[in-house]
């Protein structure tokens, strides 16, 4: 059988990588990543000497054709994204599913478990963590309004990814609609800059307004009664 490794690495400080991540994409006749200049870094930092293909959301089909190729011949493969686990909001959830309907046979698909921000998010936010609802990237336009109705009725502690171009939208959306909840903004997460803020949506827009440097970075959104 060959093996199919989906691999998390760090979302941040690159010392966030597992031993067995490290052995895995040391072993592996190639490694698939989302941006091979962002995957070098990890690979110059552990001495790892594996050979890199592309692989993202805009692959064409023939990758799709060629990463089947290699794995029906007997090779190894590993999956790595940008950062976090792959085929959370990160390409790769299409590619695992292919493969388990039409090589299941050939392939065993081997998860290698590591960071993924909205874990680390949650474990130290302080907001309950025994149910909760991942998001994602929230809609643009299509749904949008919806959802923060949705957020606004629910008991669960709700959790979803924002770039920094839209948390200020977004801010204004959750006083409009959910002006009560808790909200805490997990920023930067493991990094230098790494900050968790939790205050009712008006204050944290006050705070980023007045402390433009604060609406950069990475931003993992949390929300609560
Ligand atoms: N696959 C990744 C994971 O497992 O978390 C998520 C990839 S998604 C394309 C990128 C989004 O995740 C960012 O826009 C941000 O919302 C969130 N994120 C990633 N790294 C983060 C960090 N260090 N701090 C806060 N949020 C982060």
């Amino acid at each position: 059988m060959s093996k199919f490794y989906v691999v998390a690495t760090p979302i941040g400080n690159l010392g966030d990588i597992t031993f067995r991540a490290v052995e895995t994409l040391k072993s592996v006749d190639l490694i698939l990543c989302e941006d091979t200049r962002e995957t070098k870094k990890i690979l110059n930092k552990y001495n790892i000497n594996t050979s890199m293909m592309s692989y993202h959301t805009h692959s064409k089909l023939a990758k799709t054709d060629k990463i089947f190729e290699l794995l029906s011949e007997g090779k190894n493969l590993a999956l790595v994204s940008d950062a976090g686990t792959p085929g959370i909001s990160d390409p790769g959830a299409m590619l695992v599913s292919k493969i388990k309907d039409n090589l299941r046979h050939s392939v065993d698909v081997i998860p290698v478990p590591g960071p993924t921000a909205l874990i680390t998010a949650l474990s130290a936010s302080g907001l309950p963590t025994h149910e909760f609802t991942f998001l994602g990237f929230l809609p643009h336009k299509k749904g949008r309004e919806t959802l923060f109705k949705e957020i606004a009725q629910s008991g669960r502690t709700m959790v979803f990814y924002e770039s920094p171009h839209r948390i200020l939208k977004t801010l204004e959306s959750l006083r409009k609609f959910c002006p009560n909840k808790k909200v805490c903004l997990a920023r930067e997460l493991t990094k230098i800059y790494e900050e968790f803020k939790t205050d009712p949506p008006v204050e944290l827009l006050e705070y980023l307004k007045e402390n433009p440097k604060k609406q950069k970075g990475e931003f993992t959104v949390l929300i609560s009664d």
